[in-house]
């Protein structure tokens, strides 16, 4: 690194020890490169004044530049709570400028009768606009200050350090600090070749530092944004796919060349349905990976009721039919049953010995899974966490199935690799779609298919909002479907295992129901995560064979569970999910021929997201468009399953919600650059390895391993 870029920032002019530690305390930039390397996240256009009556709610979070006259001044309060305050005026109404701080200072500078340039962040209060410590200077000084352009930078701070440097004193500080390095050729090395810029229209590193900082146009600011968000991405892109390969090149994957007996005479004389033209096309890509020689991770998204579990039972009667054992992971109990159920009454009639293996395995069940599977007899094992036990010994696994996959951590993941001395196939299948390019970076070293064609004959769910208030107009409606034979659930948010008070909801609203739904008529039944693993099963099975008109429960029915004659998912509390959970939950419904129905119940107070959150619901029935959805409301590293995953990059201007088109460049770029020069050793390479590297600093497990 440039030795100037290392240099502390405390011999920056306008910095010093005291605002020095604070910016290294506060916002962990200790040199001038860590300076440069903050980029504003916005940016205010100085060019543009606002009229007091302009100004309303909706500004309350930016920074706006007014021009007005002082028309008084004065005192208020006593001891700390003391503040001055500063009238002002301009031709279409009149504010307010507050200063609690530095008030000699600030009084001896402002005169009445005197224009100014006020610039800060508006508030309305009692329908005055105020503005609390904003900046202040006459119309003169502004006008003799040159501005590059209209663009300032903000830089994101903190409540401390903002009280130390605002706005204006940290764009001095960045300009301080950019003079300095301006003309050092050491510090701009540009990690990209001439012939790369050139080709993908990419202005100089040293040009996009600038104009980030102190944008000279709309459009340099855009080019500038664009170059800065190529490299992060870049790098990104070069670490996956650098591990992609080593990963291929280790191949040594199971081939399994057959089409046999058992898999053909599942596919022409017992599949109780048509397949989708979306299912055929995903057992092709599968088997093709199974042929090719090389270890297949695959992940298979496909929205909730696709039928992933058919891809997945076909594909591991290929693996059985070339004379090696296939098991599937399910994250539940309930779950892994539900499988189990299901293979077993598609396996009838095939020679195949279809095993299961979970926590809550009786003495005789799990001795027959373990001898079966030892022993090679079983072809096909279902079960959950329980199969990650050391004990669990195949004769010769050569396929897994991981269902639900954001269940399971990575960690876990790799217990099954090493069950093997081979590694086998792995699916990872998903209900949880996750956005192209989030999928891109987080598992860019798997191949990804996608089922994105439901079943036919599936009416669309209709989803609708109701406030608590209108409980009575929503039970009518429930008693309407329960009458025609129908069954419901009621969920309850729990968000944490332990919270008392979400029991308390979920017992508080199986009191209301019991009264408002009265036996004999009406037969409810309860089940949450608490209840005893038998208790529970018995509920759901009692509910399953329509013995319960309503299932009151919690989350826990939120993965997989399959009633096709439940019509109505009614969820309680519906702001305090989150979109992939609310989708989740809607996907217990419409699993039959029937019209079914979400209503989410809510409060009449909610926040901005939460609102938007249930009126997406409303909106739209599609997984991919509400993931998408959710990555911009919630931002990629909350998104659910990816915390686990250990493979969030950090990301300082790049957005993985908007930036697809710049994630495929750089993909199809670094492929191109890592095929012709795997390790980044030619000379036009290796300045790449910085933009690399800062994506592997952190320790972290190689997914490319475990999965
Ligand atoms: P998911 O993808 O959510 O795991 P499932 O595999 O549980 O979905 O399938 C949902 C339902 O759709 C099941 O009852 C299954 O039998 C049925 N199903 C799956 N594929 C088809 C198909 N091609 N045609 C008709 N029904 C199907
Ligand atoms: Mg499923």
């Amino acid at each position: 690194m440039s030795e100037i870029l290392g240099r502390e920032i405390k011999y920056v002019g306008g910095v010093g020890e005291v605002r020095a530690r604070l910016l290294e305390r506060e916002v962990g930039v200790r040199t001038i490169g860590d300076l440069l390397a903050r980029y504003p996240y916005r940016y205010i256009d100085r060019t543009r004044t606002f009229t007091l009556a302009e100004i309303d709610e909706s500004m309350e979070t930016t920074y706006v530049q007014l021009r007005c006259r002082v028309v008084g001044k004065s005192y208020s309060g006593d001891g700390p709570k003391r503040r001055f305050v500063v009238e002002v005026a301009d031709p279409t109404g009149c504010g307010e400028l507050v200063w609690f701080q530095g008030i000699k200072w600030i009084e001896k500078r402002v005169e009445l009768q005197r224009e100014y340039i006020i610039f800060g962040r508006p508030s309305i209060f009692k329908g005055r606009v105020s503005l609390v410590h904003p900046e202040i200077e006459t119309v003169e000084q502004a006008l003799s200050r040159k501005e590059a352009c209209g663009f300032q930078g903000i830089y994101s701070t903190t409540e401390k350090l903002s009280s130390v440097i605002n706005v204006k004193a940290m764009h001095t500080i960045v300009q301080n600090a950019w003079n300095i390095v301006a003309n050092d050729p050491a510090a701009f090395i540009d990690p990209l070749s001439e012939e790369l810029r050139r080709r993908n229209g990419l202005i100089s590193l040293r040009d996009a530092i600038y104009n980030i900082h102190f944008p000279q146009s709309a459009e340099l600011l855009r080019q500038a944004r664009y170059r800065l968000k190529y490299d992060e991405l870049l790098g990104v892109q070069l670490t996956i796919q650098a591990r992609r390969t080593a990963r291929q090149k280790r191949g040594g994957g199971f081939i399994f060349p057959r089409v046999g007996k058992l898999f053909n005479t599942f596919y022409r004389e017992k599949l109780p349905f048509a397949l989708t033209g979306a299912q055929q096309r995903v057992i092709k890509e599968i088997r093709a990976d199974m042929v090719s020689g090389k270890q297949m991770n695959r992940l298979l998204q496909g929205d909730v009721g696709s039928g992933k579990t058919m891809v997945a039972f076909m594909s591991m009667l290929l693996a059985v039919d070339n004379g090696y054992q296939a098991c599937i992971m399910a994250p539940t109990e309930i779950l892994a049953r539900q499988h189990y159920a299901s293979m077993c009454r598609f396996a009838e009639g095939l020679n195949i010995r279809i095993d299961i293996l979970t926590g809550s395995s009786k003495v005789r069940e799990r001795r027959t899974a373990l001898e079966g599977i030892a022993s090679g007899e079983t072809g096909i094992l279902i079960g959950t966490h329980a199969l990650l036990e050391d004990r669990v010994q195949f004769a010769n696994l050569g396929y897994v199935v991981i269902d639900e996959q954001h269940r399971f951590g990575v960690e876990q993941r790799a217990k099954l690799w090493t069950k093997n001395q081979q590694p086998p196939h792995i699916l990872v299948m998903t209900a949880t779609p996750i956005p192209r390019t989030l999928a891109m970076t987080l598992y860019g070293d798997l191949e990804v298919s996608i089922i994105d064609e439901l079943p036919p004959g599936r009416q669309p769910i209709r989803t609708y909002h109701y406030y608590d208030s209108s409980r009575l107009k929503m039970f009518g409606f429930l008693r309407q479907e329960i009458a025609k034979g129908r069954q419901v659930y009621v969920v309850y948010p729990l968000i944490k295992e332990s919270e008392k008070m979400d029991y308390k909801d979920l017992y508080d609203g199986f009191e209301s129901l019991s009264r408002d739904f009265p036996l004999p008529q009406y037969r409810i039944t309860v089940c949450h995560g608490k209840m005893r693993p038998e208790d529970k099963d018995a509920a759901m099975a009692q509910f399953k064979r329509g013995e319960a008109d309503i299932l009151v429960a919690t989350s826990v029915i939120e993965v997989g569970v399959d009633v096709p004659n439940a019509t109505v998912m009614v969820i309680e509390s519906a702001e305090r999910f989150g979109l992939s959970q609310l989708h989740q939950l809607r996907g217990r419904v419409g699993r039959g021929g029937e019209q079914s129905y979400c209503i989410l119940m809510s409060g009449e107070k909610l926040s901005k997201e939460g609102r938007a959150r249930l009126e997406a619901m409303c909106a739209t029935n599609d997984g991919f468009e509400l993931s998408e959805l959710d990555l911009k409301l919630r931002g990629a590293g909350d998104i659910h399953g990816t915390q686990q995953s250990g493979e969030a990059f950090e990301l300082n201007i790049a957005n993985l919600a908007t930036d697809t088109q710049i994630m495929e460049l750089t993909r199809n770029d670094a492929i191109a650059i890592l095929g012709d020069d795997p390790r980044l050793e030619k000379s036009v390479n290796r300045a790449l390895r910085t933009l690399r590297d800062r994506h592997n600093k952190r320790e972290r497990i190689d997914f490319s391993d475990i999965s």
